[in-house]
């Protein structure tokens, strides 16, 4: 499907994130599943997405995560025991193992090896970037947390490593918010790792955040609990439909290869069922696409999830105009009701006749 000569895009912890954010977008499922590159598929499209980290501060995040993590990662140990477990013993020097293999898998496998052997050792461990599998829809999902520290007790944490400054000791909610929600996909490919161990040890519900202070190079931590996003996430990936089940639906010889004709491209991604909401232009690649479409065909969820829930069973917005105008519509449909008094008023108030 992603076109014979194009290498698959891996999902990552953020686009599962989103994923799980609008579950009910087969659009995306079946393209993330695919491993199909997004933002090459809204360029050809002619709508090109308007997100993604600058190369500028790409160096800066990765200049930030080396500081953080110098000295094998004294520093960074440091803020765990500070803000996580003051109640332990203070880490000296601490395991860092070494976790280079072949291939995604054999990462995997490396690091599920190194948190077994860390665990119940009694002292601190920290696992640079390591590699953990999350089924996702009936593909696997290689996924690489910024670092999982072992604490004495045999306790797992995820610390994730971002460039946005922590101000005065806080940060940019929105930011922290999907900071949170990708931590909690690593917790959730972690509680698997866990599983697999007799006795499974425990896989910490607060991730550590770390983020330069005041806009310095300094690092500033905060503990962040994922409990909410962790059951939200899990429950939403629990509800996505197979990959499989998706492309069975879609014409032979489907492909999305972003060398084809834009109108052969429009026509294979517009085969596929979308959910689009004004959300989507925070995280997903085909918003502009999406949205055009969504406003072509009048569609009410363009406007909002909370208003689409409101009208109930009307979704496009002729037939809340129509509702509205009484020419369509069961008046005892609340929505319709409400829609009817909101048009009265309406013209109450601007002296005319409903419109
Ligand atoms: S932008 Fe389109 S493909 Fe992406 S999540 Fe929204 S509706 Fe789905």
């Amino acid at each position: 499907m992603r076109g014979p000569a194009v290498q698959p895009k891996p999902l990552d912890a953020r686009a599962l994130a989103a994923l799980a954010a609008n579950p009910g977008c087969r659009r995306r499922a079946l393209l993330d599943g695919a491993g199909v590159d997004k933002t090459a598929l809204a360029d050809a499209l002619g709508a090109p997405s308007a997100f993604g980290q600058s190369q500028f501060a790409l160096v800066r995040g990765n200049s930030f995560e080396a500081r953080v993590k110098a000295d094998g990662g004294a520093e960074l140990l440091r803020l765990v025991h500070e803000r996580l477990d003051p109640a332990a013993a203070p880490p000296g020097s601490a395991a860092v193992p070494d976790l280079s293999a072949v291939g995604p898998e054999g990462r995997t496998a490396r690091t599920a090896l190194a948190l077994r052997e860390a665990t119940g050792t009694g002292t601190w461990a920290l696992l640079d970037h390591p590699m953990l599998a999350l089924d996702v829809a009936g593909s696997v999902a290689f996924l690489e947390p910024d670092a999982v520290v072992v604490h004495p007790d045999g306790s797992w944490t995820v610390v994730e490593i971002k460039s946005f400054p922590m101000l005065d000791g806080s940060a940019d909610a929105a930011k922290v918010g999907a900071a949170a929600r990708q931590a909690a996909v690593y917790v959730l490919a972690l509680e698997r790792v866990a599983a697999q161990l007799d006795p499974a040890p425990e896989v910490r519900h607060r991730v550590l955040l770390v983020c330069p202070k005041d806009f310095s190079n300094l690092p500033a931590a905060s503990a962040v609990d994922v409990r909410k996003q962790r059951a939200v996430t899990r429950r939403q990936l629990e509800r996505l439909t197979r990959i499989e089940e998706i492309a069975d639906t879609l014409p032979e010889g489907t492909c999305f290869a972003p060398d084809l004709p834009p109108e052969e491209l429009t026509a294979a991604v517009e085969a596929i069922p979308a959910t689009y909401a004004p959300e989507c232009l925070a995280a997903c690649e085909l918003a502009f696409h999406c949205r055009a479409r969504s406003r072509g065909e009048g569609a009410v969820t363009s406007l909002g999830r909370s208003l689409r829930a409101e009208l109930g069973g009307l979704t496009t917005v002729d037939e809340v105009l129509a509702a509205a105008h009484g020419r369509a519509g069961d008046p005892d449909d609340p929505a319709v009701a409400a829609l009817r008094r909101a048009s009265a008023l309406r013209a109450e108030a601007l002296g005319g006749a409903p419109c």
